[in-house]
């Protein structure tokens, strides 16, 4: 893929009411976002009065030994929201994965995460949590692959998958959902006779086989959180699909132009945040 065209799609992704509504969460929720607040961006910055989200019904998390496992409040309300929902239409239980550390940040040297910052993202994982996981799958997940290497379909490409994501994209707080390219072409077909207008939430990213990476617009609460730019007008389910399938054009003359990546600097709040203060 050339550079450019990386740049325009980074650019833009720089990442129905709910039928079961759970009043004590939502209070809860809204009540401890008031201690919370995002500095920066999805992949540069920090938050203060990040929450826990531990296993619960319908549900386990990842346990990864950092502490992974935090996010905006709004994030956690997404999450049990989405479970509830996904329940009610009668799929297994969630496996929730990586979403920011306590204060967020970088998750650093050796991750393979650019974002996931500002706790506004959350993996889940297209492994199920039925049956209930123990302790030791929890901390050895395993990887699910909906698309093979050449994002082929591969037999865990399920309806139940396709519906958790199309279920993801109906909260109004989802700005982007990040899947492998073949998982968004073959959304596009599996959902060809039916509304694909959701699928604009759905952008085709690099990785992301085993998981789907959600990721929430800035909450009202955080004027310092940078929003993104909307995705494109459209389900997105043409050219801009096709373009990820098609080999990279050589660079003009021949020559490759190598652009050195600035080196970060996290939004000055974001030292005090980063030290617990
Ligand atoms: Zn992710």
């Amino acid at each position: 893929m050339k550079i450019s065209k990386l740049k325009t799609l980074l650019s833009k992704t720089a990442c129905v009411m709910l039928l079961v509504l759970i009043p004590s969460w939502s209070h809860n929720a809204a009540a401890q976002s008031k201690g919370s607040e995002i500095f920066g961006t999805y992949n540069n910055g920090c938050i203060r009065g990040a929450v826990p989200l531990n296993s619960g019904e319908h549900y386990q998390v990842l346990i990864y030994g950092e502490g992974r496992n935090y996010g905006h409040p709004s994030l956690i309300d997404f999450v049990h929201k989405l479970v509830q929902r996904s329940h009610a239409q009668g799929l297994p239980d969630l496996l929730i994965s990586d979403m920011s550390k306590h204060y967020g940040g970088p998750f650093g040297a050796g991750s393979a995460h650019g974002s996931h910052n500002i706790g506004l993202d959350v993996d889940v994982s297209f492994d199920f949590a039925s049956p209930r996981k123990s302790g030791v799958e929890l901390r050895n997940p395993k990887d699910i692959f909906m698309v093979d290497t050449k994002q082929r379909p591969t037999v865990y490409f399920t309806r139940e998958r396709a519906e958790l994501i199309r279920l993801a994209t109906q909260d109004p707080r989802v700005e982007r959902i990040f899947v492998a390219p073949g998982i968004k072409r073959g959304l596009c077909e599996l959902y060809r006779d039916s509304d694909r207008s959701w699928l604009r939430k759905v952008r085709p990213w690099f990785g992301h086989r085993a998981h789907m990476h959600v990721r929430l617009q800035c909450p009202a609460d955080s004027p310092y959180c940078k929003k993104q730019l909307p995705p494109p007008a459209g389900d997105g389910c043409g050219e801009e699909l096709a373009s990820w399938f098609k080999p990279p054009k050589p660079a003009a003359g021949g020559k490759k132009t190598v652009t050195k990546p600035k080196p970060r600097v996290l939004p000055g709040q974001c030292r005090a945040v980063l030290q617990g203060r």
